[in-house]
């Protein structure tokens, strides 16, 4: 059966990339029925916080990307955080030497590439170094192809403070993981033939390697960093944007269908997700993209789910207004609410003008509106109409205030701004007569009053 890892490092905050390679692990483990591994690579204690770990964990929880073994659940090949697996390293150094195959120098142990040795001035580092003469190693790489990659040079495997090297710990537990396909970006290619000699040396079979494509940032040349704008996970939970969409965008980072889909059920992601999807060429980040994926998920929640994650976004951060006005009133003010917005982020300030009489106008919006036209004959004739229109549907209400533009000769849109602004302090907003309606007429009226005063 399929067995993949992902491997991280609690060395920094969980970024978009990190997350991304997680995803192809965990859609090939659900493609294909296999099983997805999560290994904490934690050998470095200088560089390793508890705090990082806990992110790494909450973020995949929240995207959705349990893992089968691992931290928490455990697994038959526990412990899987490296920091507790000195003793199987042990091991597997004692067989190296048995082989022949490691020496010590400085107090680090090295690992003994086998060829012809020579010395040679290395012009590049400024020293002289030994040079091995081995075959290249070889790698039948599932995105790239077959690549070929040398090492020539025999290297550190312990440092002299007793703790393991990195292309040494992960290829060990590769090996005692059990692990098929070795999924990872494309940063690690240059480390592949390292590990490829080492497969050898334990005589271990060498699982199947696929480099995905770096992530480039959104403007200009160059790889994302986690310092990018927008490279962390935690930054669009906290924004209330939805797992599902992040996902569907992150899947796409890299990887595509082969036509034109982009919004997709994760059910269908995994059914078609496979390496001859995913590309050579580098992927790009792009916010907007990510804000119009949210905006159309969110689009599509059932009203309910909408309210109940809104209500979420308000206790997580003490948005205390919607919470305490009337439920059905809530739900309404969502309703319309629903159809604009590209994430919850933006609902306090969206909506606020629903939960109080003291809400803020914009001045330039104000200065605008009330600087072109009859802004207060407007005004006039709208509280005039709006006093005995029919107030039942949106539709009865929109009615109305065309009947009243006919009349005096002019449109709908004459009426729109002054309005909005009247009612809001703005002029973005959900429909104008959804707005009316959910307000109620008493309220409208008397804060038509209130701009005309
Ligand atoms: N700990 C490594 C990293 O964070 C894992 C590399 C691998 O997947 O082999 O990049």
């Amino acid at each position: 059966p399929v067995r993949v890892r992902f491997a991280p490092s609690p060395t920094g905050f969980f970024h978009i990339g990190s997350a991304r390679t997680a995803l192809f692990n965990w859609l090939y483990a659900r493609h294909t029925g296999g099983v997805f591994v999560l290994r904490i690579e934690d050998t470095d204690q200088a560089r390793n916080s508890e705090a990082f770990l806990n992110v790494i964990y909450d973020s995949l929880t929240w995207l959705g990307m349990t893992w089968d073994e691992g931290p928490k659940v455990g697994g038959e090949f526990g412990p899987y955080r490296q920091s507790e697996r000195g003793p199987i390293y042990k091991e597997y150094l004692q067989k190296l030497t048995d082989a022949g195959r490691t020496y010590e120098k400085d107090g680090a142990v090295w690992f003994k590439l086998i060829g012809d040795r020579s010395e040679v001035f290395d012009e590049h580092r400024q020293k002289t170094v030994t040079k091995v003469a081995v075959a290249p190693s070889v790698i039948d790489d599932q995105i790239r192809g077959r690549v070929e990659r040398i090492e020539d040079e025999d290297f550190v495997i312990f440092r002299s403070d007793g703790n393991p090297v990195f292309h040494f710990v992960n290829v060990v537990d590769d090996i005692a993981m059990k692990i098929t396909h070795v999924i990872r970006g494309e940063d690690h290619l240059s480390n592949t033939s390292k590990h490829v000699e080492l497969f050898k040396a334990f005589g271990a079979p060498m699982p199947k390697f696929a480099h995905i494509p770096l992530i480039l940032k959104q403007n200009g040349p160059g790889k994302m960093s986690k310092r990018d704008q927008g490279a962390l996970i935690e930054e669009y939970q906290n924004k209330g944007y939805l797992p599902e969409a992040l996902v569907n965008f992150l899947s796409l980072l890299g990887w595509s269908p082969k036509d034109d889909r982009e919004k997709m059920a994760i059910a269908d992601i995994i059914a078609l997700f496979d390496f001859p999807g995913i590309n050579q060429s580098n992927a790009r980040f792009d916010e907007k993209k990510l804000a119009h994926m949210n905006m159309a998920y969110l689009l599509e929640l059932p009203v309910d789910d909408f309210v109940a994650r809104a209500r979420a976004y308000f206790e997580k951060h003490n948005v205390t207004s919607p919470l305490s006005a009337d439920a059905a009133y809530l739900r309404d003010v969502l309703l319309i609410s629903q159809p604009k917005i590209k994430s919850f982020e933006e609902l306090p300030a969206y909506t606020a003008y629903f939960f109080t009489e003291d809400f803020t106008i914009d001045a330039k919006v104000r200065d605008k509106v009330m600087g072109k036209g009859e802004p207060q004959a407007r005004m006039a004739e709208l509280t005039e109409t709006i006093a005995t229109a029919d107030f039942s549907s949106d539709t009865a209400i929109e009615e109305a205030i065309k009947a009243l533009a006919v009349s005096k000769g002019l449109g709908f849109g004459d009426y729109q701004s002054v309005a909005r602004l009247a009612v809001s302090g703005t002029n973005v907003g959900p429909s104008l007569t959804g707005m009316f309606r959910v307000l109620g007429r008493e309220r409208v009226l008397s804060r038509f009053a209130r701009l005309a005063a």
